[in-house]
């Protein structure tokens, strides 16, 4: 899955009219709200290139006005807004509508309304409330997509698709239950009993006697079959991405084979989007963090459930790197290719618990921050607040006081300046040595699981990204891999909580460690196979050859406990769980042993040469402090060379490299007051600044600098 499928063809796009040398500025458009107001129309042009946004996103939400009524089809008010953009060369990305469909396809066709995991059907209302298996639904869409690509598909203006919105959410009507019997029939090859036996259905006299038998996990019935929860979330992503591909093959039938995109959303848990971004040419995604956010009304604060949208203390660059995270993952989406910030708000939204305006600096620097993590365009939802409806509060270029000299809209016209002069650096890379492993079958098996423990505060995302953060504090690039994905480019993969481990994988592992890779993995690894089956002979499984140690057992800390942990490094804390481990290998080296506890003296951490490499593994969840200790060893053991010798608290630093082989440091300080920064030898230029900078480079409070070497 390193290059998923082979479908990207991000820079041939990039070479022809995608992005035409500039990262793209943009805004969700919809014209569709204010028909009854041509002037507002007319204005919206004008204010546009005030706004200097070049690139919109028409069409989201327009089924309603584009079919009317079923098979009565009505284009000519896009077609209006169409020519005006174009005579403003202001290029299109053109969605399909499916993300919300219209009254009349509800009342005439009640299969295409969701049935919850409760079996009651959903009435009509909201969006993404539809069945992904209905065959009236997928033919609705189908006749509207393809007429939407004959009629635009060819249009020089028109760079890119995006399909529907957001995907997420699951249906569990008769229809997909049909489905979901069928993929699980080719799935086991017909084999009743195979099904049986990766599903354990022996316990609790669960087995099934017929394929008619098997329905989705449910409250009312099976909510705690692991393997049958596991693949039903593979199988919605699997109907998703069904879904999807009717879509895509209708733009392919009305007309020429532009790239398409649908927006993701991070670290959201429904959708498997290693599996779904296979099969667009480029991702984008909608990122909304709440800069200056601070409080805890939950667990997953950070990271997880809420993706990182606040530090519960307020610091802005802890965020930052919790954004820098999920900007990550997107890059490994798509292979390492840069992808789309898709929205993002110009000002606040209107759905977190407090709607806080960025203040003033902080929306320059937040989406340069995107662009210096792999984006090549900065989208915002919206261009125009609407009057009514659910969104009516958030954020928007064009806000209801309707005026172009206040913050907001100033700050955008300032930001599309900027990018202006970035142009040239799209499709470069981010520069990494080092990858986290990620993966949502690991996440639904390790969250679906009971015990060891069950209080919610074994968090796969928040862990994973604490490594992640421990080496982006040090200015050292790092990446977002998948286990099956190519690991050839990195010196070091670490894969904490590694929790559904398949015995093929070992193997892959043992390559990348003999060839030379330091690897590095947790407590709670090498647990189940794939079916959610525990591995027997202990954990971690198909590891433990390679790693040299054994879990004899799993303490678990409650509550506040912690274990101090006594390294070569230094001492610091083990939280949540701790492996008590036996050593297998004589070549087994101890890094830190437990300081109490009953297994006090015992080790914690050990690290083992294999080739010309070291695999590493941690037998409890370290404390952050331990964590950067840890990496700083592996900076040595691997040779990995951070951006900066020094990063300054609060500054964020990233690495961006043409195909050509120019270089570029960025440097954004996410504080409020001035850092100075100690500058890598050799003469800098100043890309937005002007001039050379060497030595030190003093970044005002909300400053930046884009470096060329
Ligand atoms: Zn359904």
């Amino acid at each position: 899955m390193g290059d998923p499928g082979g479908r990207l063809h991000y820079h041939v796009c990039v070479e022809e009219r995608y992005m035409q040398h500039r990262i793209l500025h943009g805004a969700e458009y919809n014209p569709d709200q204010w028909l009854e107001e041509p002037e507002v129309l007319e204005q919206d042009i004008a204010l546009m290139r005030e706004a200097r946004i070049d690139t919109v996103t028409l069409g989201t939400f327009s089924w309603s006005l584009l079919e009317p009524e079923e098979g009565v089809y009505s284009f000519e008010w896009m077609d209006e807004v169409m020519e005006r953009l174009e005579r403003a060369g202001i290029r299109v990305i053109l969605a399909t509508p499916s993300g919300a469909r219209p009254r009349w396809l509800a009342r005439k066709y009640p299969e295409v309304l969701r049935v919850g995991p409760d079996r009651r059907r959903r009435l009509f209302g909201e969006r993404h409330n539809h069945c992904f298996t209905s065959p009236v639904f997928r033919e609705r869409v189908y006749e509207l997509d393809r007429r939407l690509a004959e009629r635009y598909g060819r249009r020089e203006h028109v760079i890119l698709w995006h399909i529907s919105n957001e995907f997420s959410g699951e249906c569990h009507c008769e229809l997909c239950q049909e489905a979901f019997r069928r993929w699980l029939y080719d799935r086991y090859d017909g084999d009743l009993e195979a099904l049986n036996r990766a599903w354990w259905t022996a316990f609790w006299s669960h087995r099934y006697t017929s394929w008619e038998e098997i329905a989705s996990p449910s409250p009312l019935g099976e909510p705690n079959l692991h393997g049958l929860n596991l693949d039903w979330r593979r199988f919605v992503t699997h109907q998703t991405v069904d879904f999807m591909l009717v879509e895509v093959r209708a733009l392919r039938d009305g007309g020429p084979s532009l790239p398409v995109t649908t927006n993701l959303m991070g670290f959201q848990r429904d959708l498997d989007y290693f599996r779904l971004a296979r099969h667009l040419d480029v991702v984008s995604w909608d990122s909304y963090p709440l800069w200056h956010g601070r409080g805890r009304t939950t667990p997953r604060v950070a990271c997880g459930e809420l993706d990182h949208n606040w530090d519960p203390e307020g610091r802005d660059w802890v965020l930052a790197s919790g954004v820098a995270w999920a900007h990550a993952l997107h890059r490994g989406l798509g292979g390492g290719r840069p992808f789309l910030l898709m929205e993002s708000t110009p000002s606040h939204t209107n759905w977190q618990p407090w709607s806080k305006p960025k203040r003033p600096g902080m929306h320059v620097l937040s989406s340069l921050h995107a662009v210096a993590h792999g984006a090549d365009s900065v989208q915002y939802f919206q261009w125009r607040a609407g009057r009514g409806g659910s969104e009516k509060f958030h954020g928007a270029v064009v806000y209801h006081d309707r005026r172009t000299d206040g913050r907001v809209f100033q700050e955008v016209r300032e930001l599309g300046g900027i990018l202006e002069r970035l142009g040239g650096m799209e499709g470069s890379r981010v520069e990494a040595e080092v990858a986290v492993v990620f993966d949502w079958e690991n996440r639904w098996a390790l969250e679906d699981a009971q015990g060891p423990r069950n209080d919610g505060r074994l968090d796969y995302v928040e862990e994973c990204w604490r490594w992640f953060d421990a080496w982006h504090r040090r200015g050292v690039g790092c990446d977002v891999v998948h286990p099956e994905g190519d690991w050839s480019a990195y010196r070091v993969v670490v894969a904490p909580l590694w929790y559904l481990v398949k015995e093929e994988w070992a193997d892959r592992v043992a390559r990348f460690v003999e060839q030379g890779g330091v690897f590095v993995t947790t407590v709670w690894s090498g647990v189940v196979e794939e079916h959610d089956l525990c591995h027997v002979g202990g954990f971690p499984g198909p590891l433990r050859g390679l790693v040299g140690v054994r879990s004899r057992e799993v303490d678990v800390l409650v509550e506040d406990e912690v274990r101090r942990v006594a390294g070569v490094w230094g001492v610091c804390e083990g939280r949540l769980l701790c492996d008590v481990l036996a050593v297998e290998d004589e070549g087994v080296e101890v890094r830190a042993v437990y300081a109490d506890g009953f297994y006090a003296g015992s080790p914690a951490a050990t690290r083992v040469r294999r080739g010309r490499g070291w695999a590493y593994y941690v037998g409890t969840l370290l404390a952050q402090e331990g964590i950067d200790w840890l990496v700083g060893e592996l900076m040595g053991e691997a040779g990995v060379v951070p951006a900066l010798r020094v990063v300054p608290e609060g500054v964020d630093v990233s690495v961006r490299v043409t195909e050509e082989g120019r270089r570029y440091l960025w440097l954004l300080n996410f504080r409020e007051h001035e850092v100075v920064v100690e500058l890598p030898e050799g003469v800098w230029r100043d890309v937005l600044g002007g001039g050379e900078r060497r030595g030190v480079l003093v970044l005002p409070g909300y400053g930046y600098a884009v470096l060329e070497s």
